[in-house]
């Protein structure tokens, strides 16, 4: 592969540390049947032994520069004609999990970090379809996606990806191990799509908007932040302290909140 310039816009780091790689190969744990999608392989630093377990791994990459040499390395270095890499040339932010057409899918990657929590919102959506995620995220992100109330780290972000998810952090990467290093330390998080929550949501975008509202001024009390959308009262009736601030909620709390603003406005 000739040299490439990290691009700053695509969020380029790239990993070079064989310790760090294999300790992410050995949490993802593939297996030769499983549909794996890994975002933004960039140089192929987890794309080539991760294939080592595989039969075929997808991988979406925006930068076309990188997507063109990482097919011209897989051709270069095919060990066998059955391993297979389907490189997809697109966004994944826009991109629809559901075309790979599996319902067990894996999701992996060091991701770019200055979409990681968009590109996480949009894989919410696809929960039904997915087994697990195992993703590199600044570590910063990882520790507010996997708060506890209570917490000054305990947000939106926790709230909706725990809604969707069960997350656990696995462990922390130091600059040193990409290059160039990016400003943060990193972790490894996984995520497991589960039921309990869901099932309970009566309107999943009106739980969305609660949540968003109920963080939109955190220095604000719950009965402020939700003024107009549910009365003192209603939340009383809930067992939940109107002047309480959001972050000290459980999820469960706000999957009540949601209901009620989901039966008043039926
Ligand atoms: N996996 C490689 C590694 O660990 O060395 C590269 C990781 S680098 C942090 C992020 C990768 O995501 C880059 O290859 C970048 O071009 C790609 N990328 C950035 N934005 C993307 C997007 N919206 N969709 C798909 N890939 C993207």
């Amino acid at each position: 592969m000739t040299e490439h310039r990290a691009k700053k816009r695509f969020g380029q780091h790239f990993l070079h540390d064989q310790n760090i790689i294999h300790r992410i190969v050995t949490a993802i744990d593939p297996k030769h049947h499983q549909t794996i999608i890994e975002i933004g392989p960039g140089k192929g630093a987890l794309t080539f032994p991760l294939l080592e377990h595989l039969d075929t791994l997808h991988v979406l990459e925006l930068d076309r520069d990188l997507a063109q040499a990482l097919s011209k390395k897989y051709e270069a270095v095919k060990i066998r004609p059955e391993k297979k890499i389907v490189i997809h040339c697109v966004d994944a932010l826009s991109y629809d999990f559901g075309k790979i057409g599996n319902q067990h899918l894996r999701i992996v990657g060091n991701l770019p970090y200055n979409i990681s929590t968009p590109l996480i919102f949009h894989l919410l959506r696809y929960h039904h379809s997915i087994d697990d995620m195992v993703f590199m995220l600044q570590e910063e992100v990882v520790d507010r996606i996997c708060a506890t109330p209570g917490n000054k780290d305990f947000g939106r972000l926790s709230v909706m990806v725990q809604a969707h998810c069960h997350a656990e952090k696995l462990f922390t990467v130091s600059p040193g191990a990409f290059s160039p290093p990016p400003k943060v330390m990193s972790a490894i998080i996984k995520l497991k799509p589960r039921d309990r929550f869901l099932k309970e949501i009566n309107d999943p975008p009106g739980f969305a908007h609660i949540v968003k509202l109920a963080f939109s001024q955190r220095r604000k009390t719950l009965k402020n932040c939700l003024k107009g959308v549910l009365e003192k009262n209603q939340i009383n009736d809930l067992g939940i302290v109107p002047e309480a601030r959001a972050e000290t909620l459980s999820v469960d709390d706000f999957i009540q909140l949601a209901n009620s603003y989901h039966k008043e406005n039926q």
